[in-house]
């Protein structure tokens, strides 16, 4: 029986710690400290680190974890991360037998060049860095806007209860611009009130699922004819052309307060 751990790191980072209960194995750890704080509370052993894309608030932590931990160290084949020590693409699969655990590579371009997603398939859990996230999805540092929503249709194509453990939180602002792009979309608005409630509660709204993602998701719903014709009546775009308004959306989204 495995779990995930949520710890939070910096501003609005979530660093994820798979584990059975002795072993475990960590998702982005950009910090290694509280990584470290996690692993002595619950009195968990690294047993391995997987990375998604190259951004230091995802692999910072990894130096100072392999000088008290030496273990396995997967990530993308593509994305120039020097401490990775087993490569991977789509297509790959990891399976790991402390914690008990096979993950199946995904290759979501856009955010990076190299960025890759981990689906638990058994478990239905999806760790897709700074791909989707909830309500929105990374920015374009590498990758064109036909691959960031190629890539995002693969992750739509998961099963609809699967848990998308995005690595930050950066939810309610998304959805903010969900609902200025979608204003009559119901799903969205009683979103917004959850997500919010959570928030004022102090927790997580991390993880998603993909069938929330897909109800009220601007990025994943681009091809909505509501969208396209506020992000045309909104002068954005000229055209209903799918890629279009995605792309659309991404260079809107990048100016949206
Ligand atoms: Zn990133
Ligand atoms: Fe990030």
């Amino acid at each position: 029986m495995l779990n995930v751990l949520t710890v939070p790191a910096f501003q609005d980072n979530y660093l994820w710690l798979i584990h059975d209960g002795t072993h475990a194995a960590a998702v982005d750890p950009g910090d290694a400290e509280p990584i470290l704080a996690a692993l002595d509370a619950h009195g968990l052993s690294l047993a391995a680190i997987l990375l998604t894309h190259h951004h230091a608030d995802h692999v910072g932590g990894v130096p100072a974890l392999l000088a008290r931990h030496s273990v396995p160290v997967f990530g993308p084949r593509n994305d120039g991360i020097d401490v990775v020590s087993r490569t991977l693409t789509g297509g790959d699969q990891v399976v790991l037998d402390r914690p008990a655990l096979r993950l199946e590579v995904i290759d979501v371009p856009g955010h990076t060049r190299g960025h890759i997603a981990y689906h638990a398939p058994e478990q239905g859990w999806l760790f897709c860095g700074d791909t989707l996230f909830a309500g929105g999805c990374g920015r374009l540092f590498e990758g064109t806007p036909e691959q960031m929503a190629a890539s995002l249709m693969k992750l739509a194509g998961l099963p609809e209860q699967t848990q998308v453990f995005c690595a930050h939180e950066y939810t309610l602002s998304n959805l903010r611009f969900a609902a200025a792009v979608e204003p009559g979309n119901e799903a969205l608005q009683e979103r917004i009130r959850a997500e919010q409630a959570k928030r004022d509660a102090g927790q997580p709204t991390v993880p998603t699922t993909v069938g929330l993602e897909k109800a009220t998701n601007p990025f994943l719903r681009y091809a909505e004819p509501a969208i396209a014709d506020q992000m045309i009546a909104a002068g954005h775009v000229s055209s209903r052309e799918p890629i279009a308004v995605f792309a659309a959306l991404r260079a809107w989204k990048n100016v949206f307060r």
